[in-house]
């Protein structure tokens, strides 16, 4: 039990270990994680080298047998199981996000793990409807095709949404039978390590889910290199995304990605502008820009523009920066030191570049505990040219980029001129634009009059090099299930 709870305010960490075959056992190496808003060290926990991995991968291939036979509706009952534990442990769980991310508990209590327990739902559902079909094949035959799980799933996560990625890969995963091995970011362990204790306590057999912590180039490179993993899915950063379809090749493993994002969010002047605006600063300073959906590329129409700049200035200079447990917090702090270095090292390109910094635009400073915190002003940038390199690069962090268009066709292209296509939103009030943008805009999510929904119902995923597979509704079902045809004869 590697995490035990005093209060929901004070949350006591012991040293970590690897939750694998249902045991805690000792890894190769100790790493730390720290809280980015004070920069303090919250605890150690363990690192998976290639040993602990393979046993990881044994203990899931030796579950593998018993799960795929395990009747639908038994899986189903344990994944509703999981959900409710979750629910019941939601203030520890949303405690251990926040200090582990650095996002406001607003966001990890309210949002974050109600939604992980959704989605965990919403797959215990699909568990008995999970079927082939019967088809007209040639000949005195009777033919079907069933529907089974691949064996044993990599699944590596991000630490943007720690507990909810972890629900995005394992309810799919489980539902259809597979076995686990699942890996966090090494930012943010604490929150799949106390979900490996709710999977013991919900009844999981042993070795279905396997919980390993450690660096991505060590224990994740190491996943996905064995040999006995059949599938990968990934979600996190381009280049990481490239290295993973590199090393899986070896082995033809199956992969999912899903990769980064620059999503166009485009106002047109017949949209209601009030909502509009409330949406512009949503989609991007949600979860400190920390969002592969962020709606990082504002399109605004020239005639509305000086309007959609002065509002969204007008909200910005409203929102709290800060402790991420104080209630009025709107950004919390980054998720490490490296990651802010990154998002200030683009605010100075973004300036050196000429684009006009109109709100924020700095590390905003803290005090007292606060004063090491890893905390960046909201940041807008107005009359970005689309070239910019802050319009084109994911910057992953509280930074918009406003580029004003002249027209519907410029703002179609300047939309789809970026190698991503993760989601888009368009905001006007001529529904035949709006289904217009729907149909052109290159994205595997548009939102229209609204922005940043999700449902565990709705296929999640990218166009182009925002990657491929599908995360949450039937669609993810698909990435971890391979077709038999089966042929009988009847003569
Ligand atoms: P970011 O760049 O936003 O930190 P990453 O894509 O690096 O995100 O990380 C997402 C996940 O991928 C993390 O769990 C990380 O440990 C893992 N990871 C990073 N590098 C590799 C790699 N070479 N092989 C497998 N997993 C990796």
């Amino acid at each position: 039990m590697p995490i035990v709870t005093e209060d929901s305010s004070k949350i006591q960490v012991s040293p970590g270990q690897l939750f694998i075959g249902g045991k805690w056992q000792n890894g190769a190496d100790t790493l730390e994680t720290i809280n980015p808003a004070t920069g303090e060290v919250i605890t150690t926990f363990a690192e998976a080298g290639s040993r602990e991995v393979d046993s990881a991968v044994k203990a899931a291939r030796e579950a593998f047998p018993a799960w795929r036979d395990t009747p639908p509706a038994k899986r189903g009952k344990l994944l509703w199981k999981l959900a409710d534990l979750i629910g019941r442990d939601r203030e520890r769980l949303a405690t251990l996000e926040t200090i582990d991310n650095g996002k406001p508990y607003f966001e990890s209590g309210k949002i974050d793990i109600p939604f992980t327990a959704e989605i965990f739902r919403y797959f215990a559902g699909w568990a008995t409807k999970i079927h082939g079909s019967t088809l007209p094949a040639r000949g005195a035959t009777f033919a079907y095709t069933r529907r089974e799980p691949l064996g044993v799933v990599g699944l590596i996560i991000p630490w943007n949404l720690p507990l909810v990625m972890c629900s995005w890969k394992l309810g799919p995963a489980l539902a259809t039978g597979n076995t686990c091995v699942l890996k966090p970011a090494e930012q943010t362990p604490l929150t799949a390590l106390a979900l490996a204790d709710l999977i013991k306590e919900a009844g999981f057999p042993d070795g279905v889910v396997n919980i390993i912590t450690g660096r991505g180039t060590v224990t994740g490179a190491e996943l996905v290199k064995h040999p006995d993993v059949n599938k990968i899915s990934f979600t996190g950063s381009v280049p990481v995304g490239r290295e993973i379809m590199k090393s899986a090749a070896e082995t033809l493993k199956k992969v999912t990605l899903e990769l980064g994002g620059k999503s166009p969010n485009i106002i047109f002047a017949d949209a209601n502008i009030d909502s509009a605006i409330k949406g512009a600063v949503n989609g991007i300073f949600y979860g400190k820009g920390e969002l592969c959906c962020a709606g990082s590329r504002l399109l605004v129409d020239k005639s509305i523009h000086t309007q959609v700049v002065d509002g969204i200035k007008a909200l910005v200079a409203k929102m709290q920066v800060g402790d991420p447990f104080d209630k009025k917090t709107r950004i919390g702090a980054l998720v490490s030191k490296e990651q802010m270095k990154k998002v200030l090292g683009y605010i100075n390109i973004g300036k050196e570049d000429g684009a006009s910094v109109v709100a924020g635009g700095a590390r905003a400073e803290m005090s007292g505990e606060f004063a090491n915190g890893c905390f960046v002003q909201p940041t807008v940038f107005d009359n970005v040219n689309e070239n910019m390199r802050i319009a084109r690069e994911e910057i992953f962090g509280p930074v918009l980029a406003v580029i004003p268009f002249e027209n519907e066709d410029e703002a179609l292209a300047i939309a789809n001129n970026v190698d991503f296509g993760l989601a888009a939103a368009v905001w006007t009030s001529d529904i035949s634009r709006a289904h217009r943008f729907a149909d052109k805009l290159e994205a595997g999510t548009v939102w229209i009059n609204t922005i940043n929904m999700f449902d565990p119902a709705l296929p999640f995923g990218g166009f182009k090099q925002s990657g491929f597979g599908r995360d949450l509704g039937e669609d993810a079902l698909d990435g971890y299930l391979q077709t038999k045809s089966i042929w009988v004869n009847l003569s």
